[in-house]
Order: structure tokens, then sequence, then C-alpha cells
């Protein structure tokens, strides 16, 4: 039993000593002091299934014995930082994260996040290229440094950043979007921007697969295959973000990259890969890492041993509990059923994602698409009541965000579906 503060005492002291911008989600916050796989548990000891975990980083669930197993025991041993001295964690886990991308794509650079992640790699495609343009999608969220922070594209996540040399390309977005799920029409404009906002040569092409923050958007089908031709042809390099899309979320497919057929020359990756542990990575090409050479590069805790050692014990669950094909299975009997209340509710105006990637959008007016942000709140609030906790997105605060851990069983999926009913259905 919990014997810590209460949730008030907490919150008192949030507004005294953290920072005024942090959020929380509820109207009444809880305070969740336990978890275990898809589980989370509050102080009074209620229950919630957690379909928003795989944003907090939980791919193999809360907890999952070998991966804190991993991590104690490497805690036990060493933790140092990576680069001064010679230690089998990092290598080993470099390794097994190299033979989990296609190609070429084998040279890893550990980070501690997403955002310093992404910074790399734009920095990496500049000295490569030679070029500072780099082109990134409308909706997108990178990260909240300058230079991601200039490739984020939604006003919500921007300050007063200098946004050099970015462009932001038009949505493919195949629910609001202008040319639907034409994807090669979108890609169009990323020709424009080249031909007509740069001197012809890039640096690089930055997106998600699916947008996370952006509200679970699956970019229309063709978008990566033409626009990469067109970077390509510009001299540029592309880069995917995997933060989210990537670690087997999308159950088709290990990568999000890969459901569109492309090979990308950089992917960045963060969130699931260590389960919950701070930890990113950059991957790319022998040819195009060389070019951190021409000066010294060194990063304190990017690839510790403590944290390499959780990422090589969660690509090991992966494959020991077959999570990608449960997010595959569980995934699609999920949106099947999501789907299933569209049909009961106006009010639910798309269905949409992959895997255990999925998005729910509401709106007040099917045709005008008007954004029920209001009503997204009180749902999103009541669910949560019944004991499920999801996340919410999208430009407009529209979108549920399921996105959890990949352990998530048809029972999960069930109990979900009935809370969103029910909350629904006491609009
Ligand atoms: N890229 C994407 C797609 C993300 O969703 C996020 C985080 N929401 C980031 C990058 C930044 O990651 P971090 O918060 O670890 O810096």
């Amino acid at each position: 039993t919990y014997m810590g503060p209460t949730a008030e005492e907490i919150l008192e002291k949030r507004k005294e000593y953290l920072s005024p911008s942090l959020f929380h989600l509820y109207k009444n916050p809880v305070n969740i002091v336990e978890g275990k796989r898809q589980y989370l548990f509050d102080d009074k000891g209620r229950r919630y299934v957690d379909a928003f975990g795989g944003i907090a980083t939980v791919c193999c669930g809360h907890c999952h014995p070998d991966v804190v197993e991993a991590i104690v025991n490497q805690t036990k041993r060493l933790q140092h930082s990576t680069v001064l001295y010679l230690n089998n964690a990092i290598a080993d886990f470099a390794e097994a994260l190299a033979s989990k991308l296609p190609a070429n794509l084998k040279v890893v650079f550990f980070t501690n996040s997403g955002t310093e992640a992404n910074e790399l790699a734009i920095m990496i495609a500049r000295l490569y290229t030679g070029c500072h343009d780099i082109i990134s999608i409308r909706n997108a969220y990178h990260g909240n440094a300058a230079g991601t922070m200039g490739a984020t594209a939604q006003s919500i996540w921007k300050f007063n950043v200098v946004q050099s040399g970015v462009h932001h390309a038009l949505n493919p977005d195949p629910y609001r979007g202008v040319f639907g799920s034409d994807g090669e029409m979108y890609a169009r404009d990323v020709q424009e921007i080249i031909n007509f906002g740069t001197s012809g040569n890039v640096a690089a092409f930055l997106s998600e697969a699916i947008q996370g923050v952006g509200g679970i958007i699956e970019l229309a089908p063709g978008y990566l295959p033409a626009v990469y031709s067109s970077i390509k042809k510009a001299g540029g390099l592309c880069i995917a973000d995997e933060v989210q899309s990537g670690f087997a979320r999308t159950g088709s497919h290990f990568w999000g990259f890969e459901t569109h057929g492309v090979v990308p020359d950089i992917v960045t990756m963060a969130k699931g890969i260590g389960n919950g542990i701070p930890l990113g990575a950059v991957v790319t090409t022998p040819e195009i890492a060389e070019v951190l050479t021409r000066r010294s590069y060194f990063n304190t805790f990017g690839g510790n041993p403590v944290c390499t050692a959780a990422g090589l014990a969660v690509l090991k669950v992966i494959e020991k509990e077959k999570l990608q094909e449960n997010a595959s299975v569980v995934g699609s009997y999920l949106k099947d059923r999501l789907t299933g209340l569209k049909d009961k509710y106006e009010l639910i105006g798309d269905v949409r994602g992959r895997g255990l990637m999925l998005g729910v959008e509401l709106v007040t007016d099917r045709e005008l698409k008007t954004p029920a942000k209001a009503e997204t709140l009180h749902v999103m609030d009541q669910m949560k009541e019944f004991g499920v906790l999801v996340g919410k997105g999208g430009y407009y605060g529209n979108v549920f965000r399921i996105t959890p851990p990949l352990c998530f069983s048809k029972e999960d999926a069930d109990f979900l579906v009935d809370a969103m009913d029910l909350s629904l259905s006491r609009l």
C-alpha cells in the first residue's frame, strides 16, 4: 500500500517548485505510483489500462522484469560515460540495433532523447551535403531544441526560435489535406519548395512515417517514395524520425518507413528504444557517418552502459514475446472495433492508424470536420474514471491517441472500446 503524499500535496509542490508550463491531462489528475506491463496503479490501488504508454516510451510494458533486471545488473556493475573506455554494453546494443535496419544503415550514434537524435541527424545532413536547407512537413513534431523546434510545424509547440533554413511542406493528410489520399500530389509541393525556395540543392527532408503529436496522421500513400526521389535529385538526405512509429509499433513492420517502401539515409529513434530509460539513437551509413570525424563529437551520457543494457533487453523482449505480431493482431482488432464505434456515433469523424498506433478524431460536423475539442476532453476524462488512459493530440486537440505498450491484449482492447462507447453515449 502507498504511504506517500496525496495527489493534492503533490499538486501543491508542482505549482510551487516546477515549471508553470507543465500540464496534466485530467481535471482531477491521477497520482500514478506503480506500473506493471500495460497497467498503471494509482495511490488508492486503482488499476488503469494504459493506452498511452507508447508515448511515455514503454514498448515492452511498464517495469518489464527482463528490462529491469538488465538495468539493475548493469547499474550494480558499472555506470559511466560511454566514450572514454571500452565497454561491451554499448557495442553489443549497437550491433543488435544495426541488425534491425535495412541496407547499409549500420553506424549508430547514441543520444539521450529524441530531440538530441534529430538535432544530430540534421547536423550530419548539413555537414554531408554542405547545404543548409531542411524540408519538414506541416503538423510534424521533431523536438524542442533550436533546430528541431524549427523543423516542428505546429504553432502550439513553437517558441520564438530562429528558424534557420527550414521549409514546411504541405501535410499529406488523407483526412484533412487538400489532395485527399493522393500522395504524389502532395509530393509536388516538396519539389516546388526545392525549385522556388532553395538553390536547387537541399540538406535533408525530415519526417515521421505516422505523425504522433500531430494526431496519428498516416502520410498519404505514394508520398514518401515521390519525395525521397525529389530529395535525392536535389542532393539531399532523407531522414526518418522513428521516435514514435519505430520498434514494432506499426505491427506489420519494425520501422514505420518500411510501410511506405522507402529506405532513408538516416534513421532517428528514442522513446520505445529503452522502454522508459532515457535513450535515443541516430543510425546512418558508414559513408555519411564519416563527416563527424572532421571535428570532435562527444555526448557524455549518450549510450551509457545502463541505458544500452536496457536497449538490448528491449530488443530481446520484442523478439521473445513476439510483440510485433501482437501489435499487428491486437492493433487490427482494436481498429475494427473503433471503426464500429464510428458507425454508431456521428461525433467520430475518422479512425486511423496502424498496429498499436491508432487515432480517433472527434468532429461536431462530419462534412465541415469541425473539431470537437471540448467533447474530446470530456470523453477522455470519463474514460479515466472508467479506468482507461488514452492520449490526446492533433493541431486542434480533438484526436485520441491510442499508443499502448505492445503487450496490449484483446481484452484490454475490448475494455478500452467499451469505456469509450459508454463515455460517448453519456455525452
Ligand atoms: N520526434 C517525435 C516524432 C516525437 O514524437 C518526439 C517526442 N514527442 C520527439 C521527436 C522528441 O523526443 P524527446 O521528447 O525525447 O526529445
